[in-house]
């Protein structure tokens, strides 16, 4: 992404949460390295120990008193918080017999609609891609721009040109772009047909640009809270936004923020940094319980995952992702994948 910013490998944290009833409950957090948001793998396990102490003994179900708990022992880190909100819900899921889906709101059709990401490369290359990827049903595509905006303006360009009737692309600078860059990229493509997501790094800088172009408007990097999203609301500052749970801190806090921006008329992209096979089922339940109208895309983060961690994660094929109707996450940890615990409290 832009700034020089690549990935070669993730390092994913998976907590498995164990109840005095035998259900277990999985969840997980994988960062996109250390300089995307303010996170970092390590940091996630060193939350996680800082809080799981304090949750020993309490109720898994009740997940408002979950939050409270942790946010008493432990401000921010909310990407810490992620893996054992997510946990919860899956042992909420398992208790009641409802998949995850039907907890978190109810199901919006039977499949996702999901997007995939174009990493920057040039003109050529990147309408090349987004052919490629339509052959294999992706109607919905993210491209990876936010450095030279000279670059970024052919890129954008070609891509558009790439694109056939139904198709519809975001150009994501993930906050590369100064207000001046974003400026001129925005004004050269005026009149194309393509969402502009997080121009520039603050949100000051973003709802500059907002105010003087009129695409469809995506935030990212900049809600990372329920108060950044009041004030965005107030502002008008958005038309969508892109939730991560771990950028939230789990399930329960992107379910609000989903809840609030689907009243407020705003749509969402609906993912997480990255994941294995334990938060993959987490993202699609929040968007099969997300409405149709407002359910922009949805997507995995398109790493490649070297290491199945669970068996009966949600199928993907023709572009789209079928959700799971089995109770709670609804995945099967493999043992022999994930092997000794590095830590446990109990
Ligand atoms: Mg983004």
């Amino acid at each position: 992404m832009s700034g020089g910013r690549s990935l070669d490998a993730f390092d994913t944290t998976i907590v498995c949460i164990e109840t005095d009833t035998r259900v277990e409950g999985w969840g997980e957090v994988t960062p996109l390295g250390a300089n995307y948001l303010p996170s970092y793998a390590e940091g996630a396990r060193t939350g996680i120990r800082e809080i799981a102490p304090a949750l020993i003994g309490a109720d898994p179900t009740q997940l408002a008193d979950l939050d409270l708990r942790m946010h008493g022992v432990l401000r921010g880190h909310p990407y810490a918080k992620s893996a054992i909100d997510i946990a919860c819900w899956d042992i909420l899921g398992k208790v009641s017999g409802l998949p995850a889906s039907t907890l978190l709101g109810g199901q919006f059709g039977e499949k996702v609609k999901l997007y995939r990401s174009i990493t920057h490369g040039t003109p050529n290359e990147m309408a090349r891609w987004i052919r490629e990827f339509k052959k294999q049903g992706y109607r919905h595509f993210q491209l990876k721009v936010g450095d030279d905006p000279d670059e970024d303006i052919e890129c954008i360009r070609a891509s558009v040109d790439a694109l056939e009737n139904g198709d519809s692309v975001v150009a994501d600078a993930n906050g590369g772009w100064s207000v001046s860059q974003a400026a001129r990229v925005v004004r050269a493509i005026k009149g194309l047909d393509v969402y502009i997501e997080q121009p520039c790094q603050t949100y000051e800088e973003c709802l500059s640009i907002r105010r003087r172009i009129d695409n469809p408007f995506i935030l990212d990097e900049s809600i990372d809270s329920l108060g950044a999203l009041q004030r965005a609301l107030s502002d008008g500052a958005m038309d969508c936004v892109n939730i991560k749970l771990s950028k939230l801190g789990g399930l329960t806090r992107s379910k609000l923020i989903r809840d609030i921006c689907v009243q407020n008329g705003v749509a969402l992209t609906i993912e997480d940094t990255a994941c294995t096979d334990f938060t993959a089922p987490a993202v699609f339940s929040l968007a099969l319980s997300t409405p149709e109208q407002f359910r922009l895309s949805v997507t995995l983060a398109n790493v490649k995952i070297a290491y199945r961690t669970a068996e009966g994660a949600p199928e993907i094929a023709n572009g789209y992702a079928t959700p799971t109707d089995r109770p709670g996450l609804g995945v099967t940890p493999i043992p022999e994948v994930l092997g000794e615990p590095l830590f446990s409290f109990s």
